[in-house]
């Protein structure tokens, strides 16, 4: 009889062990497609939500950096300064630096903080370091977010193979959630801009140089200096950024797929519909020499360039050996 139970007893056992591992497989196979949908959800979330990539360009555009050996230049002129626009620090030499903030830096900054369809990112031709030392300082001086830059890129993340600097095509391939259509590249050297992958992407900036736009730094003259310091250049990035955000939020699902990988922000096209055609300028970019005697005839793609040796040369962002290493010591300087 006791046998009898215990084989009831066992047999029972074995029918609630087996139904309960058949409940836990059913059960955990519903978890792990659950667990997948739900990431799926996430993903297409992440993919979906309209949001507005600004990579920013550091020296000249969001700042200007004054080495130690331009700190007397510097003392001349820092009492026309507001007093919160600057930020001397001393470095692991003792030597004193200078980072002066462009105006209205602040201001574009909270409208990054209060808007999260803005999303700022950094690119400099220095080295990461450096570039995480600027965004560092930013953050700490407008009480920003730590994580309010997607990305802090240096040199190191310029694909040399390519020979395209800042390639936006990079960064689409890092974020998946950003390209042709919601990506803008701000710098204040169109060699930057120029390339197939940025051309229409890039929105090219006069420099904000109080102190000259060369490595030299140099006394402006005086009406030149003044107008740095009124410089009102992030009014007109704000404004054009706010267009942009509308033209985004007003594309539907179908238009926003179809043109997600195609449709450059700054199109010919796009320009006009956000009317932002009032900030096109036409630059003539290739330059030749031609032996001729007098003024032959001009036209639009054919325009005698008067005093050209009197130009920079270096217009370009591409980077030399020589900037290499001037920028390597201000990256050192600023640890
Ligand atoms: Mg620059």
């Amino acid at each position: 009889m006791s046998i009898l139970i215990c084989i009831k007893i066992h047999t029972r056992t074995s029918i609630f062990d087996i139904f309960g591992v058949v409940l836990y497989r059913i059960n955990h196979r519903i978890s792990i497609n659950i667990y997948i949908l739900i990431l799926y959800i996430i993903l297409y979330i992440i993919l979906m939500t309209r949001k507005l990539l600004i990579v920013f360009d550091i020296d000249e555009t969001l700042i200007q950096y004054i080495p130690n050996k331009y700190v007397d230049l510097w003392e001349s002129k820092k009492s026309l300064f507001p007093t919160d626009s600057y930020i001397e620090e001393t470095n692991s030499e003792g030597k004193k630096t200078v980072i002066i903030f462009r105006p209205k830096l602040r201001q574009m900054m909270q409208l990054f903080k209060d808007d999260p369809f803005f999303v700022p990112a950094l690119w400099t031709y220095s080295e990461r370091d450096y570039s995480n030392a600027i965004a560092n300082v930013i953050i700490d001086h407008f009480q920003l977010p730590q994580d309010i830059f997607l990305f802090r890129y240096g040199a190191e993340d310029i694909d040399e193979g390519t020979g395209i600097p800042k390639d936006l095509e990079q960064i689409y391939q890092n974020f998946p959630q950003f390209n042709k259509f919601n990506t803008i590249l701000v710098d204040d050297r169109y060699g930057n801009i120029n390339n197939e992958s940025n051309i229409n992407n890039g929105l090219c900036i006069q420099p904000f140089a109080p102190f000259g736009p060369e490595k030299v730094r140099e006394n402006l003259p005086p009406k030149e200096f003044d107008k740095q310091l009124k410089d009102n250049i992030f009014e007109s990035v704000i404004k054009i950024a706010q267009q942009i955000k509308k033209d985004i939020k007003g594309c539907d699902d179908e238009d926003y797929d179809a043109a997600f990988s195609t449709e450059s922000v700054f199109s010919e096209k796009r320009v006009k519909r956000m009317k932002l055609d009032v900030f096109y300028q036409t630059f003539a970019v290739k330059f030749t020499q031609v032996v001729s005697i007098g003024t032959p005839f001009l036209t639009n793609k054919f325009i005698l360039i008067e005093n050209y040796d009197k130009y920079p040369k270096k217009m370009g962002g591409r980077k030399t050996q020589k900037n290499k290493k001037n920028k390597n010591k201000r990256t050192n300087k600023l640890q």
